[in-house]
Formats: C-alpha cells, structure tokens, sequence
C-alpha cells in the first residue's frame, strides 16, 4: 500500500519535475534578465502582406539588404528601420516597389503610437498591431511580454518534440503562445495578428541558428509566416544589448483616424472622394449611389460613407465596386459589407474573401465582426456594366496585369471618365512621356487600347485629378 502510494506520488511528480524550469529560467537561460534595450541588425527578404498577383499566390518578395531594430523593452518602443529593393523581376503582384530600386523606410511604435518615416515627414500607421507584434515578438521581447503577463509555462508537443510553452499578448493587438526547447530558448511563437480582411490573421514565427553577442543568447535566422505565405525572412548579423535607445514620438506625425474626406464633383452626380491616402469615387445612379474602392479600413470608409450620404443625401449607397484585392484596397469592404453593400469584385476573390470574412476576428472586433451581416459580393468577369438607364458605368479586367489579376478599371462612357488604382498613380505631374515603363502601367496602355476606351479625365486611386494626357506620358506615350 505504502510502495503503491509512493509510485502513484512519483508518478503525479514527474511531469512536474519535466516543466520544473519557469519563466525565470528561461530568462535566464536567453539571458533576457540582463537586456533592457537591444539593437539587432541583419538582411534578408522582406514579403508584401496581402498583395499577392491571385487569391492563393504567395506575397510578393522585396530585398531586404538592411534590416535594423531598435528596442527599448521599458518605454514599449521600437524603431524599424530597412532599405528595401526591388525582388523578383519582373514584378507579380503589389507592394509599394521601392523607388529608384532601393529605398529606405522606416516605422516606429512608442505605446500606442505607431508612425512611418517617409523623406522628412513622419505619418501615422495604419494600425498598430503590426508594429506591437513585431516589438513584443522580438527574441527578448517574447520573454518580456511572457513575465508581464504572468504566463504559467506549460509543455506541449510540437513536431513528436516536447517544448516548454508561454503565452502573452497585447488587447486589440496580437495573441500569442511561444515555445522553448530543452535548453530554453525560443524556438517558435504561433501567434493571431488583427488585420482588415482576416480578422484574426495566424503567424508562426521561428527562431534558430543562436549565437551568443555581448552575452545574451540571440538566434540568428528569424522567419515568419503569415496566413500561410512567407512573410519576413532574415539573417542577424550584429546585436548590441543595452545601446542607448531613447525613442520618441516625432514631433510632426499628422493625427490618426479616418483623415479628412474631401468631395470633389469631377461631373453631374460624379464625386472624387480625396484627402487621404486612397481616393474613392462616389457615383449618382437615379435610385442608389455606387461606391468606388472602400480602402484601408473601418475608420476611412465610415468616415467616407458618412460624407457621401451628407452630400447624395436619400439615395441609399448600394453596391461597392473593389479596384483588386490588395488588402490597402480591400481593407474596408467590410465596414461596407456591415451596412449591407454589396462588393462586386473578381470572381476569383470572392470564395478568398467568403473564407477570410468566415473567420474570427476577436482581437479588434470590426464593425463588419459586430454587424453579424453576412457580405454580399458581385462576382465579375472580365467586363460588368452598371446601368439604370441613363448613366452607364463599367468595370473592365485588366487582362494580364502582373500587378494583380483582379485589376479592374472604371469607366463612365458619356463623362469619358476612368478611374484606375495602381497601375497608374497620379502622384508626379509629368511634362514628357516616361522612359522607362513598367509592365503595369504598359498592360494598362494595352487594355485601354483594345478596349477603345474613350477618355478625357482620369479620377485615380492614388494621387489627384488629371487629364488623360498624364495618363498617356506615364504609359510612354506622346500626349
Ligand atoms: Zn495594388
């Protein structure tokens, strides 16, 4: 009896004895105890999240020659600063490219501030929780976040491997659970990342390859993935713990929110809707409004519905048309799909989008999470007319496009009005057709051509009013 107790008490010990180490062990052991900020710097490849050439293809890769983080684990921020180059040539897929082939950006987070540097001027991110997770799932942060949040380590297989397993997370943010091997280091973390058009969007990250700089353990490969597709994949090089790293919010970021929504009248009942980083079109039919491109997210396209019932008031805003799936495009077709407007897209989009919509979003409820509506979606083919009899709009694929194959473009016959988003952006006002053409905006030409559209103003996604002449020199044509 006694013997049997004795080997049922070592029995119940011995998982205990199997995850003795706690989180203090494993601080320990990646020597986290001792970093309170760090410096690691490296190169690699760098993947454009959620703009893929179709539905289903991977991201599309840019290099990454430098690759530099600047974490200050106290203040809860952190610098990113890289110079991205052109990836695979010729280009499939979105992603902005990098201008003059190199180019460096930088991004950085202090609380809940999250900005991006572009020349001299810092702006708002979009969202923080990009930002949030890439801080907190940093080596050292992953430790960090895991001792703030109390986490009890627990053992789980992964792989037939025994692993140690903590989890942490930040609200509206990222969830997380990380794993440590027998020596305990971190060998992964599967996280859930808030994103527009998954909700919750799965990551797992890995980390291998550690090497021991000024005493502290640190792996030097790091790659992720995200819904399935590479998304970051970089070598370290160079770390240094405890540089100085006094981060501040730049002094001239512009505020947040849905910006500000200027409604331009290009024609009778035709409105560009400007004044952010994604145009949008509003268009007057005789008992409904069409809405061209619902981009970005919550803030910018309620802020955009709101302006255009202010100005078309008692005409119901009906339908939504989607330029392509680029998720800085298709990022607020939800908050459209939450007030019951329909999304007319590409066919091939749509059982993407059904999928995607299908899943949880409960890190960041969105409005389209709250509605409980279920979007409704058009499925276009290569051409799709809008009609009520007296004003026609038409929607065209841009056969071909390497940029997406799902690009469509808008155009008003009788207001000789074409709205197109990427592959032309009217940011620079040219004086002479452009030397070098890239396929995008040359398939462009192309499908203009054959479909012998006849136009005389161009309303573009990104940038401001033109004429067809600006069009023209972008496409390496005589004007
Ligand atoms: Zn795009």
């Amino acid at each position: 009896m006694r013997l049997h107790v004795t080997l049922a008490a070592g029995l119940l010990i011995l998982p205990t004895l199997a995850h003795a180490d706690t989180l203090g062990d494993i601080a320990k052991a990646m020597g986290a105890d001792k970093v309170k900020t760090i410096e690691y710097s490296g190169a690699g490849n760098l993947y454009a999240v959620g703009q893929p050439e179709t539905p289903t293809a991977a991201w599309p890769r840019f290099g990454l020659p430098e690759y530099k983080l600047t974490i200050n684990y106290g203040t809860g921020s952190m610098i990113q600063d890289t110079v991205v180059t052109f990836g695979d040539q010729p280009a499939r897929g979105g992603g902005r490219p990098p201008s003059n082939g190199r180019e460096q950006r930088v991004s950085g987070i202090s609380g809940d501030t999250g900005w991006n540097v572009q020349g001299p001027n810092a702006n708002p991110s979009r969202g923080t929780a990009g930002l949030k997770h890439a801080l907190w799932l940093s080596p050292h942060g992953v430790v960090k976040a895991a001792l703030a949040a109390k986490s009890p380590v627990t053992m789980r297989s992964v792989g037939g491997k025994r692993f140690k397993t903590v989890s942490f997370g930040s609200k509206g943010a990222f969830q997380a659970t990380a794993w440590f091997d027998k020596n305990n280091l971190l060998r992964g973390v599967d996280s859930i990342v808030a994103n527009p058009v998954y909700g919750d969007m799965p990551v797992r990250t890995v980390y291998s390859d550690y090497k021991t700089f000024d005493g502290v353990k640190f792996p030097t490969k790091i790659k992720a993935m995200s819904a399935g597709y590479p998304s970051l994949d970089v070598t370290i090089s160079a770390v240094t713990v405890n540089a100085a790293a006094d981060i501040k919010v730049p002094e001239n970021m512009r505020r947040g929110g849905g910006g500000r929504v200027a409604m331009q009248k290009a024609a009778d009942g035709v409105w560009f809707i400007a004044g952010g980083s994604h145009n949008s079109l509003a268009i007057e039919m005789k008992d409904h409004v069409l809405l061209v491109e619902a981009p970005l997210g919550d803030g910018r396209v309620k802020a955009v519905l709101k302006e255009v019932r202010k100005t078309i008031p008692g005409k119901p805003i009906r339908t939504v048309l989607n330029t392509h799936l680029h998720f800085d495009h298709s990022g607020g077709l939800r908050a459209a799909a939450s007030e019951g407007i329909t999304i007319a897209t590409f066919k091939d989009n749509v059982k993407f989008l059904q999928a995607a919509y299908a899943g949880k979003d409960t890190l960041s409820p969105d409005a389209y999470a709250k509605s409980g509506k279920k979007a409704k979606f058009i499925s276009l083919g290569d051409k799709h007319v809008f009609t009520d009899g007296s004003r026609t709009v038409e929607m065209h694929r841009l056969v071909g496009n390497y940029h997406n194959n799902g690009l469509y473009v808008i155009y008003l016959p009788k207001e000789k009005i074409l709205s197109v988003a990427d592959a032309y952006s009217a940011r620079a006002i040219l004086k002479e057709p452009a030397k070098r053409v890239g396929q995008a905006t040359k398939n462009l030409w192309d499908n203009i051509t054959r479909l012998n559209l006849d136009v005389e103003t161009v309303l573009p996604i990104h940038g401001s009013k033109v004429g067809f002449d600006q069009l023209k020199m972008a496409s390496g044509q005589q004007p």
